[in-house]
Parts: C-alpha cells; structure tokens; sequence
C-alpha cells in the first residue's frame, strides 16, 4: 500500500538554476540595477511577458505587491472603491487597504466562482476598480465581467497569483483585464520562496509601476530592450512625479524562476490530469461533488475542492478527522480556525463587518485538499479512497462498517 503522500514539498528547483546562482554568489551582483543591462529580473520580465503574450512585465516582491501597485499605477483617488470577490485569500482586501482604498465584497457561488447578478448590482455602488480573483484557479465568466467592466468603463485587475497556465476561451488568464498579477510564493506554480510579476500591454500604466516599484532615478531604462514612443512618453511624464515604494525583486529570485518558465506546460498537463482523475472518482460520492469548470476555462490546477452534500457542520467535522486518520488534511474553507479565506476573518476591513450569507454557505462546506502536479497516480488513488471512504464512514457508518 502506498504511504500517505507528502503533498506539502514543492519540486526541486531545476539544476539550470545553479550556475547562474553561482556566479551571482561569486560577483555579488544581486540587485537588478547594478549591472547596465541584461540583469536576470529584466529577462525574466520579457522572458515572462513573451509566454503570457503581453507586452510589458514588472517583477515584485510578491503578488500582493503588485496587487498594490496595479491598484496605485491605475491612479485610484483615496478611499476608492474596489470590488472584489467575498472568497479569496486575506492579501487581496489586504492590498487595497494597503493603496488607501477601500474594499467592496461581492457573492460568490457554490462553484466557487462569482455570482454575476450579485457583481453586477453592486458595481452600480460607485465602483473605481475591480480586483478578479481566479481563486485556487476557478476562472469566473470572464466574458459577462468584462462586458459589464468595459460598459461602465472600469479597470479589472487579474488576481492570477494561483491560475498561472489557466486559460480562458484560449486566452491566458492574466492578459483579459487592464493588468495581471502572479505569485511565486512556494505554493503556486512557479516557487521562489516569494516574489511576484504583473504584465499588462498599457505603457502608462507600466511605466507608473516601474517607478513605484523603486527605479529610482532613471534606472527604469534598465527594464526594456527598446523603449518605444509610447513608453518613452510615459517615463517622461512620470519621472519624479510619483513615489517609490521599493518592492523590487532580488536577481536571486530571478535565477530561481526562469528555468521554471518550461517546466510550466508540464505541470500544468500533470496537475490537471491528477486533478481530473480524483474529480472523476470524488463525483462518484454521493456525499462529494467537484463543481464542474465553465466552458470557456482550462484550468492548470495544483489542489482539488469539492462541496459536502448533506452533511451537518457535525458530519463535516467528522469528515475531515476522518480523513485525517487516513493521512489526507482536508481544509473547509470556513471550518478550519482562522482560515485567510474567510472574509469574517477580514476584521482588518473598514466599515460594518460584511454581509454575504451565500458565500458563508458555500465556505462552510467547501473542502481544499492539495494535489501538486509531481504526484502518482497511486497517490492520487490513495487521496481518492481516503475521501470516498472518509465521506462514507460519516454517511453510512453501516456500510463502511458493516460485517
Ligand atoms: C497566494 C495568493 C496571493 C498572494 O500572493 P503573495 O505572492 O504571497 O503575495 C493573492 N491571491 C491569491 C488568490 C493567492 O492564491
């Protein structure tokens, strides 16, 4: 039998990493601007806006930092509203506390994607900018949320931090709204301990990012092979204009992630394949259900979530110490203690504590169980049967039992 599956460690980093590690610890040169040109962060920025199909890319400290910058880059006025969805992790309402601004929740629905007539209703709320989380990957209608956007003429920015490789229509998520953010925190796709990246195909709006991102002076020349008129104009009409936050990335970071960016197809194909194995085998459960993806979507997921039917808060506690005991954590969004995902442990938010019973609902009975992409189809079994019969022995004590 196979032993539980570790599915905490992340892959190794690939060897290509290590000579340019090397040389980095030989010379010392660590900080992107101190060589004239070619620095590992500004050819990880083209390298990464080439595989998404944008045209320019800023590489950040982490996700949340280019959250706040795309928030700040778009200009928003104090005390901007900003609409984001009621299920996602605590950085995003974090981030536009962070750029003075101020969070609006919407509804989001038992398939974990948001629910578009609530989104609609309350864009009408004097909305100044919108933050779309893809959350844990599941990409909500991205067709009706631009429509509505682009009607009422306000800027989407992605949340892709976990959806890189997801696509949309045939179209990478990241590249559908004004601006796309992505993590290399060592839970996503891509692992460099921590760091972030934002593209977008707006020159103004790159060239704001740059300088509050900490191109001090005039090292933003640094960050392009040619700068086009565009670009040149943005810079210019920028320049010690605005401040900087320094939330640059480490060339370090750089090294690590670069030789990750061909690893990507892979480990998308791996993750989505493992994640429609045990989908296939959960949805078999009367107890289990994988919410089915929209049409438009690929996902490249690296975790599995699935709701609980009918079962009590009892039987869901039960459930998940059941399949503790046959190795597997499962995590309920709403049930584990403290858990970021739940907006009433937002109490950082400003204003009266919000109210959204839909998404409660769904976040007390919606489970995450981790499946990165470098797991066996043994292991993805093992996590299956642990499920199946962790949801039975709750369900049908009889039949699990039984003599
Ligand atoms: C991980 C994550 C973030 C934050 O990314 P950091 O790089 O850790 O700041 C934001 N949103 C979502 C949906 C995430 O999964």
């Amino acid at each position: 039998m196979t032993d539980a599956p570790n599915v905490y460690d992340a892959e190794p980093i690939p060897d290509a990493a290590r000579s340019e590690i090397d040389r980095m610890l030989r010379s010392g040169d660590l900080f992107r601007y101190t060589a004239p040109e070619d620095a590992p962060v500004s050819l990880l920025e083209q390298e990464f806006a080439a595989l998404l199909g944008s045209r320019y890319a800023l590489g950040v400290s982490s996700c949340s930092a280019a959250l706040f910058l795309s928030l700040k880059a778009l200009d928003l006025p104090r005390d901007a509203r900003v609409l984001i969805p009621g299920f996602t992790f605590a950085a995003v309402p974090s981030a536009v506390v962070h750029a003075d601004c101020i969070p609006v929740l919407c509804e989001v629905s038992d398939n974990y994607r948001i629910d578009i007539k609530d989104f609609e209703e309350r864009l009408e709320s004097d909305i100044a900018a919108v933050i779309i989380s893809h959350m844990r990957g599941h990409t909500s209608d991205m067709d009706a949320i631009m429509a509505l956007c682009e009607a009422r003429d306000i800027p989407v920015i992605e949340d892709a931090a976990h959806s890189l490789g997801t696509t949309w229509a045939g179209r990478n998520i990241g590249t559908l709204g004004r601006v796309g953010c992505f993590s290399f925190q060592s839970y996503k796709l891509v692992n460099a301990g921590e760091g972030g990246i934002l593209i977008t195909d707006d020159a103004d709006l790159i060239a704001r990012a740059v300088i509050m991102s900490g191109a001090y002076e005039n090292n933003w020349c640094k960050h392009f092979k040619q700068m086009n008129g565009d670009l040149q104009k943005a810079f210019a009409r920028w320049q010690n204009e605005l401040p900087l936050y320094n939330m640059r990335m480490s060339n370090l970071s750089a090294a690590i992630i670069r030789p990750q960016l061909a690893e990507i197809p892979r480990r998308v194909r791996d993750g989505r394949q493992g994640h429609d194995h045990v989908a296939a085998r959960l949805n078999r459960s009367p107890w289990l259900e994988v919410p089915e993806a929209l049409a438009a979507e690929e996902r490249a997921p690296d975790s599995i979530q699935f709701n609980l039917i009918g079962m009590s808060e009892a039987d869901a506690r039960a459930f998940t110490e059941e399949a503790a005991a046959r190795g597997v954590k499962v995590q309920i969004f709403g049930l584990s203690t403290d858990n970021a995902r739940a907006f009433w442990n937002w109490r950082f938010l400003p204003g009266d504590a919000p109210d959204l019973p839909q998404t409660r609902e769904m976040l007390m009975r919606a489970c995450d169980v981790r499946l990165p992409a470098r797991l066996t189809r043994a292991e993805h079994d093992f996590i299956a049967d642990a499920l199946v019969s962790a949801a039975e022995a709750v369900m049908e004590p009889v039949r699990a039992y039984g003599t």
